[in-house]
């Protein structure tokens, strides 16, 4: 995936970096760990500093001095999950700020115009989010009436994404930072496979510099997660990178590439890491057990990042236990190196031919079981 700020590899991870930082770890180490895109989360962004801030800087690669590539969510997710009050309707999203109860309205051309603002790489689309598991013909209504609604929401966010690309005079009130920027459209429609290809029909037809999957993992089963992935995947434009959007245990990274998807994000690495979870070769391991006190073997024998080559699951089990910053820093070089060698290793078995061996290997290991 070639973008303004270099070329990613994919399939790719990206770690998240809400607020301009992937928590607890600076760019020097994303870069060492091999980082080739972070992610940025709009809403946050938004609210502070401010977009308009960001573009008096330079836009957001200049404002956190991160020269690789960026991909900013449309800040509806956070919407959705994080705000103190919202009201949906057709012209967006009204909601309160969850840090000083401020009032905001989201529409489809502010996401653009305030993602224009920041200046990512690859810029995406607002759409709504229903985070429930449609049972009854009610709530597959709600599903339905949700992909519609982000389906116009996406041809008034291509519209406007257009005018400032053509015709940037038009809106001064808009500075542009990256004149670059992709935009990608969202497929929505929940469990609903025909729902799905109804999305995907009508996102393609507006025309976006490529597509996401989005809505899923909102505590659907992992196999009907995996259903509407391989049904949705196939669908869009083989020769564009596809993006699962916000999932991302690590079965899911190689499960879903086998399904088509090039694209991930996921907290999952850096929350679990301040949580004390390390994701290992051989499973996951919560380094708080008492077992590992006087454990001076490094958490994952296999693994070559800094925190394996340099210190035992007693050190880092203190250091959790303690609440000392750096157990959120070495915890989370871990897991952010495991996730990108787990990509780096997906990468080079498509290359070699031994993609499905290193799936079956990684089911046995991996396969949601319960911690070692
Ligand atoms: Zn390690």
């Amino acid at each position: 995936m070639i973008t303004p700020h270099g070329v990613v590899q994919t399939p790719a991870f990206m770690p998240v970096g809400t607020r301009g930082a992937v928590k607890a770890v600076a760019h020097r180490d994303l870069e060492d760990l091999g980082a080739e895109i972070i992610l940025g989360n709009t809403y946050h962004l938004y609210l502070k500093p401010g977009d308009s801030l960001i573009a008096r800087c330079g836009g957001l690669h200049k404002f956190i001095s991160w020269n690789r590539p960026i991909l900013t969510d449309s800040g509806g997710y956070q919407v959705f999950s994080l705000a103190a009050m919202r009201r949906i309707d057709d012209e967006g999203a009204t909601f309160r700020s969850h840090i000083d109860g401020s009032l905001h309205l989201l529409t489809p051309e502010r996401a653009v115009d305030i993602q224009a603002q920041l200046g990512s790489d690859i810029a995406m689309v607002l759409d709504e989010c229903v985070a429930t598991v449609p049972t009854g013909d009610q709530e597959l209504a709600a599903v339905r009436t949700a992909m519609e609604r982000s389906a116009r929401w996406a041809q008034r966010a291509r519209g406007r994404q257009l005018q400032l690309r053509e015709e940037p005079h038009s809106a001064p009130e808009v500075i542009v930072t990256n004149i670059g920027q992709a935009q990608f459209g969202i497929i929505q429609g929940g469990i609903d496979l025909q729902l799905r290809t109804e999305s995907v029909q009508r996102t393609i037809e507006i025309g976006f510099e490529s597509y996401a999957i989005g809505g899923l993992s909102v505590g659907e089963p992992v196999d009907v997660m995996y259903d509407v992935v391989a049904h949705t995947a196939p669908l869009l434009p083989d020769d564009r990178p596809r993006y699962l959007m916000g999932t991302g245990m690590p079965d899911d990274l190689i499960e879903c590439v086998a399904r088509g998807i090039d694209l991930f994000d996921c907290v999952l690495p850096t929350r679990n890491a301040r949580n004390g979870q390390l994701l290992t070769s051989h499973g996951p391991m919560a380094i708080k057990n008492a077992r590992y006190a006087e454990d001076m073997s490094p958490p994952d024998p296999d693994c070559s990042c800094y925190t394996c080559r340099h210190f035992s699951r007693a050190y880092l089990r203190h250091l959790f236990v303690v609440g000392e910053m750096t157990a959120a820093t070495l915890n989370s070089l871990h897991n952010i190196h495991f996730y990108l060698d787990t990509m780096r290793r997906i990468r080079e078995a498509i290359v070699f031919g031994s993609f499905e061996k290193l799936r079956r290997e990684f089911h046995q290991t991996f396969s949601r079981r319960p911690q070692i």
